[in-house]
């Protein structure tokens, strides 16, 4: 098939090239021309695991190519994936210009069809309101009089195992109203489902809209749950490792999304959570486990800064209280193996401790550019791991790279000034940690003084 995909940021990047690997031909479009260039001499403008082999692959045989012109691929497709952000508005509601910027596009594009071409399949893969695809269809309407529909199809894909979730996805999720319609998306995604065994959802537009927001907020429910069960464990002297396996045991709850961690960050569940409590605000429908999972979170970001406050006696009223403190941070990526900093919880615990007059050294392996970019030389920025924590009174983890759990913590304990350690991402058991002589602060477990 002939495919538009609008858009290439995190989404619009892995669909169009798992669509190329799928054996379509893809035009990938986007209105940034810098991006555009970087794409065409076959570098990825993002740091997602596989994405570079692939789109090599596929430039190389011609299935994928890029520009900034949307006609230009118009008059053949089959289908245009709507692939732009979604950011969150001053209301909290999703801004919308960006995807209906692209159907006055299309619609406008359109003329370039032929009057008797099959009816394009216009696919809102964006995270959109619940009567987007309407809007869509109002907003191409005004401008055409060629035949086309439009499908919403949320994205599931975690960024990070994004190829590899696109490739074999759990289930695929389509609202449409035609039988054409289903037709054209399931030759796009059988090839995964093959591969997967995963599950094929037909349904109308409102409901693939509503699901997406769904999926979405259970899983940051789950997040904020066992955050609150581990900071409850801390006061009550229970261990969460134990309590979230047993939970997890149990069919019914099963073990996924069952980590404690500094807060969710990310770009899509804080925008996708403000966005569902706006719209039930606008129905006058209160969403109250959301509103508190909102506020759990806001809460759980500051759980890092608070414990390092409570260990080095910051007391309230005192001028710059950590000025002589230096502290590594590991990790600023809003998750492991991404370059993805929207909203993560390092970018606030750094505003935390250099408020309180602390130096903070920092690594990622992948987010460095993205932090420089966004605060300079408020932190210092160390190559390795290790040269982060030279010199350190004490050595924090935000994000769960891997590599950070292989660290040689005997060579970290020399670097640091003092073998003290607050693990935002529980990577090491407090046993281990006392017996190697460390002050060792995590979630939900006892804290090694
Ligand atoms: P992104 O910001 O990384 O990429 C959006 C891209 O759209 C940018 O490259 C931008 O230049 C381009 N763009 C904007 N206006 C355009 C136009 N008129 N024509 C062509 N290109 C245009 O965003 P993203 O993370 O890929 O997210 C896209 C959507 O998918 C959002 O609605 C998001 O909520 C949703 N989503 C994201 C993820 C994720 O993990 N990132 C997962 C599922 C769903």
């Amino acid at each position: 098939m002939q495919v538009l995909v609008i858009g290439s940021g995190y989404v619009g990047l892995v669909a169009a090239a798992c669509f190329a690997e799928a054996g379509h031909h893809i035009l990938g479009v986007d209105v940034d021309a810098a991006k555009v260039a970087t794409l065409t001499r076959g570098e990825s403008p993002i740091f997602e695991p596989g994405l570079d082999d692939l789109l090599a692959k596929h430039l190389a045989t011609g299935a994928l190519r890029f520009t900034t012109d949307l006609q230009a691929g118009i008059a053949d497709a089959d289908a245009a994936f709507i692939c732009v952000g979604t950011p969150q508005s001053e209301d909290g509601s999703a801004d919308m210009k960006y995807v209906l910027a692209v159907a006055g596009q299309i619609g406008k594009a359109m003329a370039l069809r032929a009057k008797e071409a099959k009816p394009l399949i216009v696919v809102d893969k964006s995270t959109v309101p619940v009567g987007t695809a309407a809007r869509v269809h109002a907003e191409i309407a005004a401008h055409t009089d060629r035949t086309f529909e439009v499908v919403s199809n949320p994205e599931f894909l975690r960024e990070g195992s994004a190829i590899g979730d696109f490739l074999e996805p759990d289930r695929v999720v389509v609202g449409c109203r035609t039988d054409h319609a289903e037709a054209v998306m399931k030759g796009l995604y059988q090839p995964f489902l093959d591969r997967s065994g995963g599950k094929w959802f037909r349904m109308d537009p409102p409901s693939a809209e509503l699901t997406k927001y769904a999926a979405n907020a259970m899983l940051a429910l789950r997040i904020s749950f066992i955050n609150e069960i581990a900071n409850l464990a801390e006061c009550v002297g229970a261990d969460v490792d134990h309590v979230k396996t047993a939970i997890g045991a149990d069919h019914r709850i099963g073990p996924a999304f069952l980590n404690p961690g500094p807060g969710f960050g990310g770009s899509c569940f804080p925008k996708d959570l403000q966005a569902l409590l706006k719209v039930g605000r606008e129905y006058g429908q209160p969403m109250m486990t959301l509103a508190t999972t909102v506020e759990a979170n806001r809460h759980q970001k500051q759980v890092l800064l608070r414990k390092v406050k409570e260990h080095f006696g910051v007391k309230a009223g005192v001028p710059a209280p950590l000025k002589d403190r230096r502290f590594a941070l590991w990790g600023l990526a809003f998750k492991a193996n991404t370059d993805d900093i929207r909203e993560s919880m390092a970018l606030e615990l750094i505003d935390g401790l250099v408020n309180l007059g602390a130096e903070v050294v920092v690594h990622d392996f992948a987010a460095m550019g993205a932090v420089k970019a966004k605060i300079g030389d408020k932190v210092r920025y160390a190559e390795t791991p290790l040269a982060a924590c030279e010199g350190a009174d004490a050595l924090l983890i935000a994000t769960e790279w891997p590599q950070y759990r292989e660290a040689d913590l005997e060579a970290v304990a020399k670097a640091l000034k003092t073998r003290r350690l607050f693990d935002g991402r529980n990577l090491f058991r407090p046993e281990a940690m006392e017996a190697g002589g460390w002050s060792y602060h995590s979630l939900g477990r006892r804290a090694v003084e």
